[in-house]
C-alpha cells in the first residue's frame, strides 16, 4: 500500500483538475483524513468517495467537500457555522481557512469523537455543539458563511436568517436521498441562488427539515 502522504498528494492532484481555490487545495493537502476515518476504512481515506464512519452518518466525498468549501470564499477573517460535524474532517478544512468555526452535530458520539481528533491535531478556533430543535446555532450568529452537510428539504429559512448579509450558506436540498447541491450569497433584498450540481447526503433531521 502506498502511504498517507503519497495517497493524499495523489487525491489533491486528481481535485485540482476542478477546483481552483489554492487555499481549499492546500489545506486538504495537509489534513490527515485517515485520521477522521475509521481503523477498518483508513485504506480508503484517499479513494474519492465517501466512506461509513458509524451511526448511520458518513464523512461526505472529498470532491463534493471541496467544491463546497470553495463556493463559501473564505478569505481568512470569517466566523463559519457548520451542520453535521460528523467526522470532524470538513470542520478542520474550515478551521485552517476561516478565523472561527462553529460546528453543531445531532449525534454525541460523533462530536465526541470528532472533538477528539481536532484537538489532537491542535485545533483552537473550532467550538462543536449538540444539536438542539431549532437548525443551527443562533446563539452565535451572524455568520459570515454557512456549511451544511446533511440534505435539507429546502433552502432552510431558519439557517438563512442566521447568516449575514454579504454570506455565503451552500446546502444540499431535494429529497430524502438525492439532492441539488445549492450556493445562496444573502443580500439585502432578494438572496442570489445558484446551483452547483446534483449530489446524495445524509439526511438532515430537526425542526423543518426531516423527522427522524
Ligand atoms: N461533514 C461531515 C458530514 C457528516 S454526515 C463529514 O464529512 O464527516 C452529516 C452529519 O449531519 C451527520 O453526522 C448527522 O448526524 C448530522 N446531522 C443531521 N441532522 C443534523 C442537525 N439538524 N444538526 C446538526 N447535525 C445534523
Amino acid at each position: 500500500m502506498k502511504d498517507y502522504a503519497t495517497a493524499r498528494a495523489g487525491l489533491i492532484k486528481q481535485l485540482a483538475a476542478e477546483i481552483r481555490d489554492k487555499r481549499v487545495l492546500a489545506a486538504m493537502a495537509h489534513i490527515p483524513r485517515e485520521q477522521f476515518v475509521p481503523p477498518q476504512n483508513r485504506h480508503l481515506a484517499y479513494e474519492d468517495g465517501p466512506l461509513p464512519i458509524g451511526h448511520d452518518q458518513t464523512i461526505s466525498q472529498p470532491f463534493i467537500i471541496a467544491l463546497m468549501t470553495e463556493a463559501l470564499e473564505l478569505k481568512g477573517n470569517e466566523k463559519v457555522l457548520e451542520i453535521g460535524t460528523g467526522s470532524g474532517y470538513q470542520t478542520a478544512i474550515l478551521a485552517e481557512l476561516a478565523d472561527m468555526v462553529i460546528s453543531v452535530e445531532r449525534v454525541p458520539a460523533l462530536a465526541e469523537s470528532a472533538r477528539e481528533v481536532l484537538n489532537n491535531l491542535g485545533y483552537k478556533n473550532v467550538e462543536i455543539y449538540i444539536a438542539k430543535e431549532t437548525l443551527g446555532w443562533p446563539e452565535k450568529a451572524p455568520y459570515d458563511a454557512i456549511m451544511v452537510t446533511a440534505g435539507a428539504p429546502d433552502i432552510s429559512a431558519d439557517l438563512l436568517s442566521q447568516l449575514s448579509v454579504g454570506g455565503r450558506m451552500v446546502i444540499p436540498a431535494g429529497s430524502r436521498y438525492v439532492q441539488e447541491l445549492y450556493k445562496v450569497t444573502r443580500q439585502k433584498t432578494k438572496n442570489r441562488v445558484e446551483k452547483l450540481g446534483g449530489c446524495r447526503f445524509v439526511a438532515l433531521i430537526g425542526k423543518g427539515a426531516w423527522d427522524n
